[in-house]
């Protein structure tokens, strides 16, 4: 099933190569007072099997304006990184997905792996099933989710219905890359009108 990652070195670095060309297009597209961006990377310290990561790697990418008076920081989406977590987004996603998919009794083992704690696994699961179902960005992307992704088993359902059509290399990479709007700030608003 899906409770395994696709082969680790080679995965990772094909996340850290889309993280580089959705950056340096955020690169290109410059600052919106017209300033040039500069790189101003920060080192994230992700836990468990991450940790051992190459430097580069655990590298979130992000931008400073160089123009005076602004200098704002202009952090591009991520497919590694979700919001200010400090595990990897793909492992918030597939232990949180272990927990009620087919081998909850794998769930244990994974924690141990990754070294999350049953404590962060609970707060995982309620951010899947509480938090993500009220943000803006759910509510307008699940439409292009094909098959229907039901609420109540986020998100092994997002899991199954990327995962289930596509090897699992190419379905990890297009389920991150569909989640990546909401790993920058704001991203993850909750929509409070209506
Ligand atoms: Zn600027």
């Amino acid at each position: 099933m899906y409770h395994e990652l696709p082969r680790a070195a080679r995965f990772w670095s094909v996340l850290f190569a889309i993280d580089q060309d959705v950056a340096e297009t955020a690169r290109k597209n410059a600052c919106p007072c017209g300033g040039r961006l500069h790189s101003a990377n920060y080192l994230r310290k992700p836990r468990g099997t991450a940790a051992l990561l190459p430097e580069h790697q655990r590298q979130r990418l992000s931008f400073c304006c160089d123009r005076d008076g602004c200098r704002k920081r202009l952090t591009p989406p991520s497919v590694r990184f979700l919001g200010r977590k400090v595990y990897l987004g793909v492992i918030v996603i597939l232990v949180s997905a272990m927990r009620q998919g087919p081998s909850p009794r794998r769930v244990r083992e994974l924690s141990a792996h990754f070294g999350a704690d049953e404590r962060t696994i609970a707060r995982w699961q309620v951010f899947w099933r509480e938090h993500f179902p009220q943000t803006h960005f759910w509510k307008i992307a699940r439409a292009s989710v094909i098959p229907l992704v039901e609420i109540v088993s986020l998100p092994y359902s997002l899991v199954d219905a990327f995962l289930g059509r596509h090897r699992r290399c190419r379905g990890w990479t297009l389920l991150l890359r569909f989640l990546s709007p909401i790993t920058v700030p704001g991203g993850l608003q909750i929509k409070v009108s209506q």
